[in-house]
């Protein structure tokens, strides 16, 4: 895809320092790491987002996720390991080509999760429960 700044890193075009590389699936480390380590991991062919993306590349991406999670863990001596993937802006992305983010973690490294800042209130649970499992058909 013209103008994507992925594909021109997977075509060559642009250094980075590569991590894994197959048939489908292309990962090399982030310039801008939460911690060392922080590795991107996508598919070569250009798709958008999870939304778009073919279930059968999902599904090569996920054995590539396990090997580089356990890879990357040993590599920087992390504690653990976060697998994270943004899609759409309102969720952070910047890069519009399909992408997960293999993120090292460390126990004192002082980055916390999201704490939800309300609950559910009155049938709003169920009512949310029934609209997901609607939207599932
Ligand atoms: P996202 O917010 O999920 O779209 O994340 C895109 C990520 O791509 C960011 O963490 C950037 O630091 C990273 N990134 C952008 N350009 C490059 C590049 N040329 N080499 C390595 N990482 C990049
Ligand atoms: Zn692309």
């Amino acid at each position: 895809m013209e103008n994507c700044i992925f594909c021109k890193i997977i075509a060559g075009e642009i250094p980075v320092e590569k991590v894994y590389e197959d048939e489908k699936i292309f990962a090399f480390l982030d310039t801008h790491p939460v911690n060392i380590g922080h590795t991107l991991v996508m598919p070569k062919e250009h798709y958008l987002s999870i939304y778009d993306t073919p279930d059968e590349l999902l599904a090569d991406l996920a054995p590539v996720l396990k090997k580089l999670s356990i890879a990357v863990k040993s590599a920087v001596g992390a504690d653990g390991i976060n697998i994270e993937m943004n899609n759409g802006p309102a969720a952070g992305q910047i890069v519009f080509h399909t992408h997960v983010h293999v993120i090292p973690r460390f126990l004192e490294d002082g980055f916390q999760h999201w704490r939800g800042a309300r609950g559910y209130r009155d049938d709003e649970m169920k009512d949310v429960r029934a609209k997901i499992q609607g939207a599932l058909g």
